[in-house]
């Protein structure tokens, strides 16, 4: 019987996890919340008895499992297997790799999760046959994994791809999460979109988005795509604001990597073709054009399951 893998992908939220065959397939998935209380410390117990209890259930033998690989939302060094810090998660100074060892007696690997689902959008998604390729993940904030000649860029501490950190504003950016001002997330992730829609909308009480807003008082990226795609103006100079700095980003990776493929993901792209367009427009006006005509921009396809098969790919070629 070919070996199985077992992909996990840790989340503020949820932890997902599947079985994943050694071709890439998913053949049962599930998720378990995340526990951050006591600084995230029961979320490794929880992933460990998870799994074996899942293994039970499909009565698996745990010698038919490869190893485990995890993505995580974390500045980490992955030869040691050592995690630094996770914000989101509470997680500081912690050995991931060797305590879930240590739970689960099997072999693990682990990565950043922006990593893995490059890594998964280049084993099964969008960038399918690509080995050099930029994925980028929008959500609440942005991640991105550069992959050259098949492999993940990790640079001498971990900290390569980390591209949501670019500083596209040098002066009077807002402030980042990370400590700096100015990043691309400030402007391009969903909390970016978010935060210009707050500052801007008492200018514009008569758009769609300000309508809703007086309404139910809530204001989301969701919202601001929807009255986008329904050509609300505000909503399409968000839009147009946060694909312009992503653009330019883009960009000027692709013109230092030179990639075949660069992939987009995460909740924000499910903007879809609108997003795609004005990116690639930006993209153009700022790149060389040998480098924007060999760079095929696409949305990810794998959706909440990159990282899973990411993390799987991982316990495949990493262990
Ligand atoms: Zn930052």
């Amino acid at each position: 019987m070919e070996p199985l893998l077992v992909g996990v992908d840790v989340g503020g939220t949820t932890v997902k996890l599947a079985f994943v065959s050694d071709g890439g397939e998913i053949l049962h998935k599930w998720s378990i919340a995340t526990d951050k209380s006591n600084s995230g410390k029961n979320i490794i117990t929880d992933i460990a008895s998870s799994i074996l209890n899942r293994l039970d259930q499909y009565k698996q033998d745990i010698s038919s499992i490869k190893g485990v690989g995890v993505g995580a939302p974390a500045f980490l060094d992955m030869e040691t297997g050592f995690v630094h810090e996770a914000v989101n998660l509470g997680w500081k100074n912690i050995n991931l790799k060797k305590e879930l060892e240590h739970k689960l007696n099997l072999p693990v690997v682990i990565d950043n999760d922006a990593n893995t689902a490059a890594l998964g959008e280049m084993w099964k998604g969008a960038g399918v046959q690509s080995q050099n390729l930029l994925c980028i993940t929008i959500g609440t904030g942005i991640g991105g994994g550069i992959i050259i000649n098949g492999e993940i860029v990790h640079g001498i501490n971990g900290m390569a791809g980390e591209i949501g950190h670019f500083t596209v504003l040098p002066e009077n950016g807002a402030l980042c999460n990370c400590g700096k001002k100015g990043c691309l997330e400030t402007i391009s992730s969903a909390t970016g979109m978010v935060r210009l829609a707050r500052e801007e909308i008492a200018h514009h009480p008569d758009s769609l988005l300000a309508t809703q807003y007086n309404k139910t008082n809530l204001l989301s990226a969701k919202m601001i795509i929807e009255a986008a795609r329904k050509n609300d103006d505000f909503a399409l100079e968000i839009v147009d604001k946060a694909s312009f700095y992503l653009g330019l980003a883009i960009a000027n990776i692709a013109i230092t990597i030179n990639p075949e493929k660069i992939v987009i993901g995460g909740g924000v792209s499910k903007a879809g073709s609108l997003l795609l367009k004005k990116v690639s427009k930006y993209f153009k006006q700022f790149a060389l054009p040998r480098v924007y005509e060999g760079a095929h921009l696409a949305l990810a396809t794998l959706g909440n399951d990159a990282g899973v098969i990411g993390a799987a790919w991982l316990a495949k070629n990493k262990l």
